[in-house]
């Protein structure tokens, strides 16, 4: 049975739409994995990084991969766009995160589930709310509407018409 995997995109460099809709089609593309959903481009202040207003959005994956091999798989799209990482929280062409695998919990490193900011990031949370938003977050009580309510200090735009 597939699992429904839910990934952040964001990407602050160069042309952040076009590197966005790019890594949808790599999505698209991933073995063993349906794109369910996508959600609006938001546009968001950088939070513990630099450079310009990030291009956000979160994509819904039913998947077989294990979660390690979709971590993988997000690794090499992410690389395959021009990923460069000469300092920690550098600006960054393409950023995927593997937010939620299902309602699996695990304190790994190498693979945090839930991703351990999500739930406190205004990027993330107001495409997740578009998309699902009655979603059980693993471990917390709150919706990703209530969580947004938490964090609405941030600021996000979202910006209108079809990008994908
Ligand atoms: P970042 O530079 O913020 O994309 O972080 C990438 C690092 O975080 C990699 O070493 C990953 O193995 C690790 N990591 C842990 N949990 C996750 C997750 N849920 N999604 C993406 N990367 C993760």
């Amino acid at each position: 049975m597939p699992v429904r995997a839910w990934v952040g995109l964001g990407a602050n460099l160069g042309d952040a739409r076009a590197t966005l809709r790019a890594a949808l089609r790599s999505l698209e593309a991933v073995p063993h994995s349906r794109l369910a959903g996508v959600s609006s481009l938001w546009r968001s202040a950088p939070v513990d990084a630099r450079g310009p207003d990030f291009l956000n959005a979160v994509a819904a994956l039913d998947t077989t991969l294990a979660p390690l091999e979709l971590l993988r798989r997000l690794q090499a799209i992410e690389l395959e766009h021009g990923r460069e990482r000469p300092y920690r929280n550098a600006p960054r062409t393409l950023d995927l995160d593997l937010l939620l695998y299902g309602g699996l919990c695990q304190d790994d490193p190498v693979l945090t589930l839930p991703h351990p900011r999500a739930h406190e990031r205004a990027f993330v949370l107001a495409p997740l709310s578009e998309l699902a938003p009655a979603l059980c977050w693993p471990g917390r009580q709150e919706t990703p509407p209530q969580l947004l309510q938490m964090v609405r200090d941030q600021p996000i735009v979202r910006l209108n018409g079809d990008w994908r």
